[in-house]
């Protein structure tokens, strides 16, 4: 099945019971447009190379279309429209007013000079600048993607259209109109929903032990956090492979961190009782937490039946497939999805999009603080919902994000 057949899928399985509309399911399973563009760039020895990019807008039902922009070399139409139907779902489930939109480019951006990536970003932008503004569509970063990165959309957006719209692209860098708190945002949301699965469970921090697949700018933020509120990190991985604490003692994130800086894998780090595990180890350590932090289709009907967490925290988009979440359930694993557990992100990026049209800058505690509320709320709202209704997590949130959307399409 392609990787769009399987995201619908999971509306399909949320709407069994629910009295919505044909019509508007029929409206959700497909992207109101998809773009495909081809992206000439000047490489740097003075030939040209054409990339292959995409910007898939699900739906505006409830706002201008949102979402990030990859840079990958797996990136495909398939993949932009399921990422792009799962903002959709995640801006309803967390309330703010977007719509869903992806973007991506098939590309390893590690094969790229800067010069070279500078060129890639700003003439993406120039192809698709006609269906992008701050009303319109908001694009924000995604795998390997940062504030640099969407600075370089802003400024190329802004030179097209002779207009100032810093409220174009988020998850800019601070010192281009970014938001405080934007970078940490998806670890530190991923963070406030496990401190609320520890109170909903008894859970006990200090012998909480967490495995973290992906350790980009997500799955760092939320181990540092973890951390530092007392869980015991006993594992992290990165593309290259990763490293596991066996007597679950915990790893030191800052050298960890260090090494993956200076020697390009987190898997470089030393240190004695450290043992070196695959990606596929990871997925089945022995811990209370699995994070898949990563991409999507970690965790499949293959290697289901292998992992031994209590609870599956979401962090990446689209970790679990669909079988293997029903698999997951069956084993007694709680699974906390990916539009309630990485929300968090693009809840920040909708602080920053609203500072930017007010013209405002707030401070880190108040965006943090707003951020734990939006979490709080909406980690009740689909919790709620799951137990009054018998159904899972995934089940609960997809449902509270397809009433609300009905609502805006009647
Ligand atoms: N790429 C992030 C996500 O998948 C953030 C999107 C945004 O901030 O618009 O949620």
């Amino acid at each position: 099945m392609s990787q769009y057949s399987n995201a619908l899928q999971q509306l399909h399985n949320a709407i069994q019971g629910l009295d919505i509309s044909r019509s508007v399911i029929a409206l959700l399973e497909h992207p109101e447009r998809v773009l495909t563009v081809s992206v000439p760039v000047e490489m740097d020895d003075g030939s040209t190379k054409v990339f292959t990019g995409f910007r898939s807008q699900h739906s505006n039902v409830r706002g201008p279309y949102k979402g990030g922009i990859r840079f990958h070399e797996n990136v495909s139409e398939e993949e932009v429209k399921a990422l792009s139907f799962w903002m959709t779902i995640k801006n309803a489930v967390i309330n703010v007013p977007f719509g869903g939109g992806k973007g991506g480019i098939i590309v390893n951006p590690k094969e790229l000079s800067e010069r070279e990536l500078e060129r890639l970003t700003r003439m993406f932008v120039r192809r698709i600048a006609s269906v992008i503004g701050p009303e319109t569509d908001i694009p924000a970063p995604d795998v390997n993607t940062d504030g640099k990165i969407m600075g370089w959309i802003r400024d190329e957006y802004e030179k097209i259209t002779g207009t100032d719209a810093p409220g174009v692209v988020t998850g800019k860098s601070v010192e281009d109109g970014g938001s405080l708190g934007r970078a940490e945002a998806t670890g530190r949301g991923g963070f406030f929903v496990l401190e609320r699965l520890r109170e909903e469970y008894d859970l006990d921090s200090e012998n909480t032990t967490v495995a973290i697949q992906g350790f980009g700018n997500v799955g760092y933020h939320f181990a540092r956090l973890a951390h530092e509120a007392g869980y015991k990190v006993v594992a992290v991985s990165d593309s290259r492979g990763g490293i596991s604490s066996p007597d679950g003692s915990f790893l030191n994130l800052e050298d960890v961190l260090v090494a993956k800086k200076v020697r390009g894998s987190v898997a470089d780090y030393e240190q004695v009782g450290i043992k070196r595990v695959t990606n596929e180890e990871l997925l089945e350590l022995d811990v209370d937490v699995l994070v898949p932090a990563a991409l999507e289709n970690s965790i499949t009907a293959e290697n289901a039946k292998n992992v031994k967490a209590r609870y599956v925290l979401e962090l990446a988009n689209g970790p679990v497939s669909p079988e293997a979440c029903v698999m997951l359930h069956n084993q007694g694993t709680t699974v906390i999805p990916d539009v309630l557990a990485n929300s968090g992100g693009v809840a920040v990026s909708y602080f920053e999009w609203k500072q930017n049209m007010d013209n405002e800058r707030w401070k880190e505690k108040l965006v943090n603080d707003k951020l734990k509320d939006l979490m709080d709320d909406t980690f009740d709202s689909v919790l709620s919902i799951a137990r009054n209704r018998k159904v899972t997590w995934r089940i609960a949130a997809y449902q509270l994000a397809i009433e609300r959307i009905s609502e805006a399409m009647k």
